[in-house]
C-alpha cells in the first residue's frame, strides 16, 4: 500500500477502483467503498451509519444495493457467519478464512493454509469441481476471555 498523499488522491483512487470493476461512480458508492476500506467485515447497517454522515440522503437500501453491486462485480466479498448479518470486505483476491468471537462478534482474517483456493480438500467431493473452501473458526477473543476471567467470582 502506498502512503496516503492527500484526500483528493484517495478519492480518485476509490473512483478508479469502481471504474475498474465496471461500476458507475456515484457519491454513495464511493462513500461505501471508503467506509468498507476502513472497516473490513462491517455489516450493511454499520456501513450505512458511517456513509450517512458523509453523504446525507443515503438510504440503508442504497447501501445494500451498492454492496450487492460490489459483490457481483468482484470488488467486495460477502461472508455470512451463521446467525449474523452478512459482513462485507474488500479483500477479495485470496481465499482467506475468518476467526469470529462468539461473544462480541469480533472478526479476524486467517490466511489460507496453502495460499490458493480451495485450501481444504473434502474427504469426498462427490464429483464436484471444488472452487472455494470457506472456513469460519468460532471462538472467544482475547478481550472477551479476559473479561470472563475477571467476572469469575473468587472462590471463598
Ligand atoms: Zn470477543
Ligand atoms: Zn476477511
Amino acid at each position: 500500500m502506498p502512503p496516503h498523499t492527500h484526500a483528493d488522491a484517495h478519492a480518485v483512487d476509490t473512483a478508479a477502483r469502481l471504474r475498474a470493476a465496471g461500476l458507475r461512480v456515484t457519491d454513495s458508492r464511493r462513500a461505501v467503498v471508503e467506509a468498507l476500506g476502513e472497516r473490513p467485515h462491517a455489516s450493511a447497517e454499520e456501513l450505512f451509519a458511517v456513509v450517512a454522515q458523509t453523504v446525507p440522503g443515503t438510504s440503508l437500501q442504497s447501501v445494500y444495493n451498492a454492496l450487492g453491486d460490489f459483490v457481483d462485480a468482484g470488488l467486495a466479498r460477502r461472508i455470512e457467519p451463521a446467525g449474523r448479518p452478512g459482513l462485507f470486505e474488500l479483500r477479495v483476491d485470496d481465499n482467506h478464512h475468518h476467526l469470529i468471537c462468539s461473544s462480541c462478534g469480533a472478526v479476524e482474517d486467517v490466511d489460507c493454509v496453502v495460499g490458493a483456493a480451495p485450501c481444504l480438500t473434502p474427504s469426498d467431493a462427490h464429483g464436484y469441481a471444488v472452487q472455494v473452501a470457506e472456513v469460519t473458526f468460532w471462538g472467544v477473543c482475547p478481550a472477551c476471555s479476559a473479561d470472563r476471567a475477571a467476572a469469575v467470582p473468587a472462590a471463598s
